[in-house]
C-alpha cells in the first residue's frame, strides 16, 4: 500500500477510535483494528480490576481465527475473575513495559500491548503472531495506544467526580441505558444452567445511600472534614461491592449504586453490611457516621426516574423512621407500609 494511502488509513482509524465514549465499545474496537493490522491467529484482551483482595484479569475480548467474541462484566457478574498472580506472570511482565514481543518455542511471536489510562494500566492484549510484525509497524501500534491512552484519560475525567474520584451522574445514565439493552437478550456465553438460575431469583437492584445528618458533620466540623467524610466513604464503598457492582456519586452526600445479578436476599446483606461497615468506621476528628439506604430491583425495561423514584421513597421511610437502616422498597409495598403507586393513567387527560 502507498505510503499515503496507508497514513489515511491510519487516520480513519484514529478518528473511529477517538469518536468512542464507552470504554467497553472501544476496548471492542481497538482489539478489532489490532486483529487487522497485525493478523494474529488469536488475540486476547483481558481487563485489570481493582478489588479488595488484588488485581483481577477478566478477559474481555477474544478473537480466534477471525471469530470474535465479547464477555460484558455485567453479563459474567457471577463468575469471580482470576486474581493477578504467579499463574499470568506473563501479563504482569507486560505492565512493565507497554510493548512486549517475545518469540515462542514453536518459532512464533507472542505480542503483549498494555492499554492505560492516566498512569494506571487497565487491560493488556496478547495477540499470537506466526511472524514478527517488524519494528515500524509496532512502533505505528506503540504510538496509536498512546493516543488511544489520552482518549481514555479525557474519557475518564468526564465520566468520573473529581472529589470522590466515583462516577457522575451523567454516567450513570449511559450505564443505566445499556443495563437495559443488555437485560434484553440473553448473552451467547451463557449457559443453560445460569440461565435458569437467572431467570428464577437474579435480578439488577439500584440503591440510594444519603449520609444521615450530613450538614450536621460540616456545620460541626467544617467543610473540609464534610469533604474527607465523602472520600472516605467512597474508599468503604469500593471495598464493600464487587468491582462489576457500579458506585456513582449523584451529587452532594448522596450516591447511587447498581447491583448486578444477584438475589433479593444477596442485595439486602450487601446493603446491610454496608451500613454496617459505615457505622462502624472510625472517621478521623468526626467519629461515628452513619448512612441510609434506600434500594429496589430493577425491572427490565423500566425508565432510570422511575426506578430511582423507588429508591428515594424506600430511602426517604429509612430516613423518617429513625436513619441508619435499609430498606426495600418492595418489601416495604408489601407490608403495606408504603402505599402503592398511582397507576398509570392513559394517554387522554381530563381537565
Ligand atoms: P438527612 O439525614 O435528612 O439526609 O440530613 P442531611 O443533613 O444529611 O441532609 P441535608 O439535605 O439537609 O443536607 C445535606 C448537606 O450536604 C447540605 C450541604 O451543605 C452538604 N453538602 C453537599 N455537597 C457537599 C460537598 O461536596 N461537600 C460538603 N462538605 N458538603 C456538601
Ligand atoms: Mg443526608
Ligand atoms: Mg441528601
Amino acid at each position: 500500500m502507498p505510503q499515503h494511502q496507508y497514513t489515511i488509513t491510519l487516520l480513519q482509524v484514529l478518528s473511529h477510535l477517538t469518536r468512542i465514549r464507552d470504554l467497553d465499545m472501544l476496548e471492542l474496537s481497538l482489539s478489532a483494528v489490532l486483529q487487522e493490522q497485525l493478523q494474529p491467529e488469536q488475540l486476547t484482551y483481558c481487563r485489570l480490576l481493582e478489588s479488595p483482595t488484588g488485581l483481577r484479569v477478566h478477559t474481555m475480548v477474544r478473537i480466534d481465527k477471525g471469530d470474535l467474541r465479547h464477555f460484558p462484566l455485567e453479563e459474567h457478574s457471577r463468575v469471580q475473575a482470576p486474581l493477578l498472580g504467579d499463574k499470568n506472570h506473563w501479563l504482569m511482565a507486560s505492565l512493565e513495559h507497554n510493548t512486549r514481543l517475545t518469540r515462542r518455542g514453536d518459532g512464533g511471536f507472542q505480542l503483549l500491548l498494555a492499554l492505560h489510562q492516566d498512569q494506571q494500566a487497565i487491560g493488556v492484549f496478547e495477540l499470537q503472531l506466526l511472524r514478527s510484525p517488524g519494528h515500524d509497524l509496532l512502533q505505528v501500534v506503540d504510538r496509536m495506544l498512546g493516543l488511544v491512552r489520552n482518549h481514555l484519560s479525557l474519557l475518564r475525567y468526564a465520566e468520573h467526580d473529581s472529589l470522590t474520584g466515583l462516577m457522575n451522574r451523567k454516567t450513570f445514565d449511559v450505564r443505566f441505558h445499556r443495563m437495559m439493552l443488555m437485560g434484553h437478550h440473553t448473552p451467547m456465553t451463557m449457559g443453560p444452567t445460569t440461565m435458569q438460575e437467572r431467570a428464577v431469583s437474579d435480578a439488577y437492584w439500584l440503591g440510594v445511600v444519603d449520609i444521615d445528618h450530613f450538614k450536621v458533620i460540616n456545620d460541626r466540623f467544617g467543610h473540609l472534614y464534610g469533604d474527607e467524610v465523602l472520600i472516605l466513604l467512597a474508599g468503604l464503598m469500593r471495598q464493600n461491592f464487587r468491582y462489576h457492582d457500579q458506585i456513582f456519586r449523584f451529587g452532594g452526600e448522596e450516591f447511587v449504586i447498581l447491583l448486578g445479578n444477584i438475589s433479593a436476599e444477596h442485595a439486602q446483606q450487601t446493603f446491610e453490611r454496608l451500613r454496617w461497615t459505615v457505622e462502624h468506621h472510625p472517621f478521623p476528628q468526626v467519629g461515628k457516621v452513619t448512612v441510609s439506604i434506600g434500594y429496589t430491583r430493577i425491572p427490565v425495561p423500566s425508565s432510570a426516574s422511575d426506578v430511582i423514584g423507588q429508591a428515594d421513597r424506600a430511602l426517604y421511610y429509612a430516613k423518617q423512621h429513625g436513619r441508619n437502616q435499609c430498606c426495600n422498597y418492595l418489601q416495604l409495598l408489601q407490608d403495606g407500609k408504603l402505599n402503592q403507586p398511582d397507576a398509570p393513567r392513559g394517554d387522554i387527560e381530563l381537565f
